[in-house]
């Protein structure tokens, strides 16, 4: 693993090249509509999730309880431009009845993070990413999201570690942000930090840094990534 970096300066330098972009979650959603489309957006583009969430909306469906009195078939339907929409309507259907067992998805989503990211985990078709998401961005409580976006950034720049593992990356993140967060009396929470942090990796590797062609020449980041200007670019990316 690399020296640590400022974490906190390249959020800034993001957040200036991005602040005025819009994200779907951010700075808030619907807590339902954020975990159905954490788990429709799983192997798929989030252009194909908003089309889903369109004609769940267009059904009325984007409520618990609605949802869950759909028949399969029907669920199946709604969700179908998200593809893989049967296994996605079962992923849904298991989260709702994790809700259910919970009392409702205002009660499973006051559960206290780490309880509720593992009950998310114990969940047939919840995986690491989606959990944190709907911690997150749903439930609005301290939880980092880590994605391939996420390693494609810190690997051109030539920090965090060298594995792809989920958990290693986000326990780099994690230390070194809150270690910063301190050290500089930030003001946003954790929470808040997180949420953004995220959001901006993501916009950041959709609009400049990106995978084939990624647009150096506008990003702030280039005097201190080890990716921009490389002759053989693609040779140095993980993510
Ligand atoms: S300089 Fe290029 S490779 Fe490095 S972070 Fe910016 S866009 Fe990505």
């Amino acid at each position: 693993m690399s020296a640590a970096p400022s974490l906190l300066g390249v959020y800034a330098a993001l957040d200036r090249m991005h602040a005025r972009r819009g994200w779907h979650w951010w700075p808030d959603a619907d807590p339902f509509e954020v975990c159905v489309g954490a788990i429709l957006v799983q192997n798929t583009m989030w252009t194909n999730v908003e089309r889903a969430l369109d004609r769940l909306r267009g059904a009325n469906a984007l409520d618990p309880r609605v949802m869950a009195a759909l028949s399969g078939e029907e669920l199946e339907d709604l969700v179908r431009p998200s593809g893989q929409y049967r296994q996605k309507a079962k992923k849904l259907r298991a989260f709702l009845d994790l809700a259910e067992s919970h009392g409702g998805l205002e009660l499973l989503l006051s559960v206290e993070p780490a309880a509720l990211r593992e009950r998310l985990l114990a969940t047939w078709g919840i995986g690491r990413e989606t959990a944190d998401c709907i911690v997150c961005y749903a439930a609005r409580q301290p939880a980092l999201a880590i994605d391939a976006y996420t390693i494609r950034l810190f690997s051109r720049m030539g920090i965090g570690p060298r594995s792809i593992d989920y958990e290693e990356w986000q326990a780099w993140m994690l230390e070194i942000l809150e270690r910063e967060r301190l050290q500089a009396a930030h003001p946003e929470s954790p929470r808040d930090l997180y949420a953004r942090y995220h959001a901006l990796v993501v916009m950041h590797c959709k609009h400049l840094c990106q995978k084939r062609a990624p647009r150096c020449g506008e990003c702030e980041l280039r005097d201190r990534c080890s990716f921009s200007g490389s002759e053989a670019p693609e040779a140095q990316a993980r993510g």
